[in-house]
């Protein structure tokens, strides 16, 4: 039904089923919580739209405005606790982190953590065995905005994005200064290109 293999491993969500309905992608933050957040908040209240954020967890301390994200509709992920290549580690190793990170999201936020993002994109067998063990669904994504790269050169996010939309797609993005800058924009040029943004829907 979804773009996903045996492995539990998602880059995109499910297509339109009939010409009637709209097509549909996914916005999505990493590297959160951060001191951008509550304007990325802002812009999604504006223009009505949920997004799922990938956090590293020891970025996270109560006085974020997690309440918000989750009182706002958003989907709270774990991007890992401290942003490690997961590949570089055991398979121990990575359930230690794994789990760590989603434990202290849950106890903070209260609300159950079951989507992860691993870092860099980097994963293996293992990161996939430790993933199902935890009953979370690796996000990855179908079209990458390069924002991390783009302090100075904000446009290209715009382009990098809208030039490769496409039905179902999860796009990655950061909680950065630049990517706030042109978010607003940005949700417009897609609505126009008549994409609706949803989350994903299990
Ligand atoms: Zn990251």
């Amino acid at each position: 039904m979804y773009d996903t293999t045996t492995d539990n491993v998602i880059t995109s969500i499910e297509k339109r089923k009939t010409e009637f309905e709209k097509k549909r992608i996914v916005l999505t933050f990493d590297d959160g919580p951060s001191r951008v957040l509550d304007q990325i908040l802002d812009c999604l209240l504006a223009e009505d739209v949920q997004a799922a954020f990938f956090w590293q967890s020891k970025l996270l301390h109560y006085k974020r405005p997690w309440k918000r994200v989750i009182e706002e509709g958003h989907v709270i992920g774990t991007h890992t606790c401290k942003h490690p290549n997961l590949v570089r580690m055991t398979r121990q190793q990575q359930l230690q982190e794994l789990r760590f990170s989603k434990e202290k999201i849950e106890r903070i936020t209260g609300a159950e953590v079951n989507y992860f993002r691993p870092p860099f994109g980097q994963y293996n067998s293992d990161t996939i065995k430790v993933a199902n063990k935890l009953q979370l669904t690796t996000v990855m994504w179908r079209v990458a905005s390069l924002d991390w790269e783009l302090k100075d050169n904000p446009d290209k996010i715009m382009s990098y994005v809208l030039d490769n939309l496409e039905d179902g797609a999860i796009i990655l993005l950061h909680e950065l200064r630049q990517t706030v800058n042109v978010l607003p924009d940005l949700i417009k040029e897609i609505k126009k290109n008549g994409y609706d943004l949803t989350l994903f829907d299990f």
